[in-house]
């Protein structure tokens, strides 16, 4: 791999793309398999036991993602999630942790996991060098989480991982609660109080048409501001400041001092004009938006010996090329019927 490696110039300009948005943030997808089968993610009925699913060897190896992380952090990328998929299928991911957490520029490392796996994994992940996880969990009533989870997994195991990430200091642990009307809007309080007065953060994430196969349908989304009403009148709370540009949760601080929650409005108040991330599935596409329609092959490249500098070339076009706005644009121009599913492409 040496002789691939390049000296990039102590600074290098920033990418930008054609919004001047600057590249920050990679997600990485290690797994395209799950779990679970979320009807709004990967539906049952598709995703059956026939589905055929990438074979390992389809898959980038540790090696490539390392070496394409590492020509991302030459280009300013300091922050990286690991996703899928269930990124804890992935067989090894400890080592793959301890390899990224090297690589010099990378300063934060989150993990976005189901957490049905996570108890047996939080005390090595932390060890590795992971610094933080977000854990989906859509209920705390045992039958509404079956129905969010395709009959799935339990609250409980994922309760005791998510404790199992706290005493392993992996801090701060956000949930990640996606509300869909008449489904789990009921429990948003439940979720809200379990967790108040700890150091878990809730962030609920209104329905998105991510994909093709969910059915969405907008009257299914219950956008944010609905649910801040709802939480504010049995714990007022106050808007706070975003930690960081390109944050994309708004922050509500409760006023009795017991925490905050988040609100991800990709739906009724889009976010697309800070958004800094770019996505490599678990084969090696590059992609630029959660809602693209095609991306682009790393993979075969790599596997055909180009070298860091070429390499470069690709994402440095592919970022600077960049235009995507999907969630501004929705309302205007309708979805479109050609998109990517999440799983794949990582969340
Ligand atoms: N399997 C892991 C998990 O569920 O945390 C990681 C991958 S999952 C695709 C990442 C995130 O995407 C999860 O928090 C999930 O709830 C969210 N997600 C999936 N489909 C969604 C949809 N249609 N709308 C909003 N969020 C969605
Ligand atoms: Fe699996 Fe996560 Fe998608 Fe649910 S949201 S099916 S846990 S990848
Ligand atoms: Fe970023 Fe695309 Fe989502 Fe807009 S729609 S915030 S560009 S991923």
């Amino acid at each position: 791999m040496s002789e691939n490696i390049i000296n990039l110039p102590t600074s290098i300009p920033l990418l930008r793309d054609q919004q001047q948005r600057p590249l920050s943030d990679l997600r990485i997808s290690v797994m395209d398999r799950c779990n679970f089968r979320c009807p709004y993610c990967m539906p049952e009925d598709k995703y059956h036991e026939h589905f055929k699913f990438l074979d390992s060897t389809e898959r980038l190896s540790f090696d490539e993602i390392v070496r394409v992380t590492r020509l991302f952090a030459g280009l300013g990328v300091s922050k990286i999630r690991i996703t899928g998929g269930e990124p804890l299928l992935r067989p090894g991911l400890t080592d793959l942790i301890g390899d990224l957490s090297r690589i010099e520029g990378i300063e934060d490392i989150a993990l976005t996991s189901n957490g049905i796996l996570l108890g047996q994994h939080a005390a090595a992940l932390r060890a590795a060098g992971l610094n933080r996880v977000t854990v989906s969990l859509d209920s705390l009533d045992d039958e509404v989480f079956s129905l969010m989870s395709g009959g799935r997994g339990s609250k409980d195991r994922v309760l005791a991982g998510i404790s199992e990430a706290a005493q392993a200091g992996l801090m701060p642990i956000k949930i990640n609660t996606v509300i869909k009307r008449g489904v789990n809007n009921q429990g948003a309080l439940e979720l809200v109080e379990y967790f108040r007065g700890s150091d878990v953060i809730v962030r609920f994430i209104e329905y998105m048409d991510v994909g093709t196969i969910n059915h969405w349908q907008e009257t299914d989304t219950v956008p944010s501001a609905e649910l801040v009403q709802h939480i504010s009148q049995r714990w007022p709370m106050t808007p706070v400041e975003r930690n960081y540009h390109g944050e994309v949760a708004s922050r509500y601080r409760f006023l009795d001092g017991q925490g905050e929650v988040g609100f991800i409005s990709s739906v009724s108040d889009p976010f697309c004009g800070s958004c800094t991330r770019i996505r490599l599935s678990s084969d090696g596409q590059l992609f630029t938006c959660l809602f693209a329609t095609a991306g682009t092959d790393l993979k075969g490249p790599l596997r055909d010996g180009i070298n860091d500098n070429e390499l470069l070339q690709i994402i440095g076009r592919v970022w600077g090329a960049r235009e995507d706005r999907y969630s501004e644009v929705r309302a205007e121009q309708g979805g479109s019927d050609k998109k990517v599913e999440m799983y794949y492409i990582g969340g």
